[in-house]
């Protein structure tokens, strides 16, 4: 079987290192250059943890986990996947919510009062009991990126960067990838082009997508005060005395090697992902300056540079990921779907083959195109 994969995201990535081992002949087409800048997957850190309020999502990170283990041990090289813990803190209904998924689904975590986190984390203010995720961490983007597109061609993918894909042709007897330098015939083809997803998918017959609202949000590196502090991935959730007006998705952050990052999830303005002016909105930086005085005592908030990035939402902030006879949609991973990609790879391949390998229950429902918000 011949597969080709569009995009070259951490999504595309995982999907052709899965659909390779799988022994599935993959070639991956990128529009862009190797560790561009342009898309959601670029930098040096992201959030790896499990503690979601909804157990299907819990149970794919602790599958994700699995493989980004697997992928770091095949590599060889320094890891991916960094197990620092993280943190939830916020209301009390939206704690419970996460640590009783965390028992349903038999992951390890404990609830540390605020005081004895203030101890346990010095660079952080907490004002409610602290979830803690001890098995949680942080992922190396740009290393995550290469060494799926490595580990893929090591079983045999053809990775071709700056080739843009114009055109999916739906054959009788399979389909024709088309790009400026020629056409690709195969068996199946997956898009996980993030945000240029509706207009590569907009001509073809049966996908009918939920609305995809791509936003251009803006972390920012802050300098930690002292080097020799240890930082959680955190999430910091919307209501009591984190300001929901100021922070209505809440805030989260992570220590990288670029610096503190922190950002607020989802509130950038809506873009075209190939026209943005890839320009931080002052007044957000401000924002977050602010945070950080107010909340991290360990950074200096002074010293804040912002970097940009895309979100791709779907209307329910779920994934999409389905398939329609030989087309599958990987998309709309809504800011929070890199820590995942290893899994959605692999859940992408069980579509692509038929052959149902994930051991996780309800993602045709969660992740379907069926009976979707449009
Ligand atoms: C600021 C920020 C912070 C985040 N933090 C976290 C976090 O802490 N934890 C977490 O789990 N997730 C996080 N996320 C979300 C996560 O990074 C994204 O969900 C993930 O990177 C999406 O990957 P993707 O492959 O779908 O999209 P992309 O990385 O955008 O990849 C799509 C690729 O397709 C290519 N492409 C598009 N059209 C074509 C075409 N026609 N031909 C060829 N190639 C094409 C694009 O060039 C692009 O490279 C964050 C995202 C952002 C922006």
């Amino acid at each position: 079987m011949r597969v080709v994969v569009i995009g070259g995201g951490v999504i595309g990535a995982a999907s052709a290192w899965r659909l390779a081992l799988r022994g599935i002949d993959v070639i991956l087409l990128e529009q862009f250059g190797t560790g561009h800048t342009r898309g959601a997957s670029h930098g040096s850190s992201r959030i790896f943890r499990h503690a979601y309020d909804n157990d299907v999502y819990t149970e794919l990170a602790v599958h994700a986990g699995r493989l980004w283990d697997e992928l770091d041990a095949a590599s060889g090289a320094e890891p991916v996947l960094t197990r620092t813990g993280a943190v939830d803190h916020g209301p009390s209904a939206v704690i419970a919510a996460r640590a009783a998924s965390l028992a349903r689904v038999g992951r390890p975590f404990d609830i540390v009062a605020p005081a004895a986190a203030e101890r346990r984390w010095p660079g952080m203010r907490f004002d409610t009991s602290v979830l803690h995720n001890p098995d949680a961490g942080r992922l190396h983007a740009d290393r995550a990126v290469a060494s799926l597109l490595a580990r893929a061609q090591e079983n045999g993918a053809d990775v071709l960067h700056d080739n843009p894909v114009h055109d999916i042709k739906l054959l009788s007897d399979g389909v024709e990838v088309v790009t400026r330098s020629g056409a690709h015939r195969a068996d199946a083809v997956v898009s996980a082009a993030g945000a240029w997803t509706p207009e590569l998918a907009s001509g073809l017959p049966d996908i009918a997508l939920p609305e995809l609202r791509t936003t251009q949000e803006q972390p920012a590196h802050f300098a930690p005060i002292d080097e020799s502090l240890t930082w959680p991935s955190f999430v910091h959730h919307p209501g009591g005395a984190l300001n929901e007006a100021d922070h209505a998705g809440g805030i989260y952050g992570l220590s990288s090697e670029h610096g503190i990052k922190v950002g607020e999830h989802a509130t950038g303005p809506e873009v075209i992902p190939s026209s943005r002016s890839f320009v931080a909105d002052p007044a957000g930086e401000e924002r977050l300056r602010a945070y950080a005085s107010r909340w991290l005592p360990g950074v200096d908030s002074g010293s804040a540079a912002s970097v940009t990035c895309l979100y791709t939402c779907s209307p329910d902030h779920n994934f999409v990921v389905d398939r329609r006879g030989r087309v599958t949609i990987a998309a709309g991973f809504s800011g929070h779907g890199f820590k995942f990609a290893p899994a959605v790879g692999e859940y992408v391949t069980d579509l692509v083959t038929g052959v149902s390998t994930v051991p996780v229950g309800g993602l045709s429902t969660l992740f379907g195109l069926g009976g979707r918000v449009r």
